[in-house]
């Protein structure tokens, strides 16, 4: 009997040990394949599985922002001599509140990162280890970390870190825009909203009016009336997220 035992809990570990690493070979797989698309988002959803599975891409957190009764909390860390107008924040909450029908904050935990005038992921790591305490207090905690620039794609204004985390090039914004300095916060916002949509799961998309789309602008013009910037989710996109929270329950 005791051997039955045994050699029933030898098959489970060894099918244990076979699946995770299965699960890791799918999972570095395309986006698109059955493991991604079904059975990971369904581990993803608890941040303890999510853990064990190293599952840390833009996405794997997306059920922390998107579950009924999240209390998104976006958490800003500024680089020195960065300014952000009070206001955009006011709408960036808006409007994440808008697209994911969830309770929406923010606050602004340190203005002090030493200002350097380039930045190389090492050093974003090192910032994002010093600042970043995980979700806490109840909350769906993002993080953006509003830096100078890429010290080697100094025209990226911004970009996903691991499940939930940014980065955005404030002085690569500043060189798109040139002259018309008015549009540099329309542009921080519609970054940060589009990065925001990649931890929710979203990838780009070729739909003109859309903030999901590659570029700030696909012609590379920048617009000069901040009217002009996008800084909505389009229809689509709103739709796109309302089908991921009934999917995911
Ligand atoms: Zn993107």
């Amino acid at each position: 009997m005791k051997k039955v035992l045994l050699t029933s809990l030898m098959i489970i570990v060894t099918l244990g040990i076979v699946g995770y690493f299965l699960a890791q070979t799918m999972a570095r797989g395309s986006q698109d394949n059955f493991f991604n698309r079904n059975i990971r988002p369904k581990i993803s959803a608890s941040p303890f599985w999510r853990s064990v599975f190293v599952f840390k891409d833009y996405g794997d957190a997306r059920r922390d922002y998107l579950k009924s009764g999240a209390k998104i909390r976006f958490n800003l860390y500024y680089m020195e001599g960065i300014d952000v107008e009070p206001e955009m924040l006011e709408q960036m909450a808006a409007e994440i509140n808008r697209l994911t029908g969830e309770d929406t904050s923010y606050r602004i935990v340190t203005t002090h990162i030493p200002y350097a005038s380039n930045v190389v992921s090492d050093e974003i790591d090192q910032i994002k280890n010093k600042y970043e305490f995980g979700n806490s207090d109840g909350y769906s905690d993002a993080y953006v970390f509003i830096l100078s620039e890429d010290a080697f794609n100094p025209e990226l204004i911004g970009s996903t870190i691991e499940q939930n985390s940014m980065v955005i090039y404030n002085n690569a914004i500043k060189a798109f825009v040139g002259q018309n300095k008015q549009t540099v916060s329309p542009y921080v916002l519609s970054t940060i909203l589009h990065e925001f949509g990649h931890l929710l799961g979203m990838e780009h998309t070729t739909e003109s009016g859309c903030l999901m789309l590659e570029h700030a602008e696909e012609d590379h013009v920048p617009k000069r009336d901040p009217d002009d910037v996008i800084t909505k989710f389009c229809e689509s996109e709103v739709k796109q997220v309302e089908i991921i929270k009934q999917s995911e329950g």
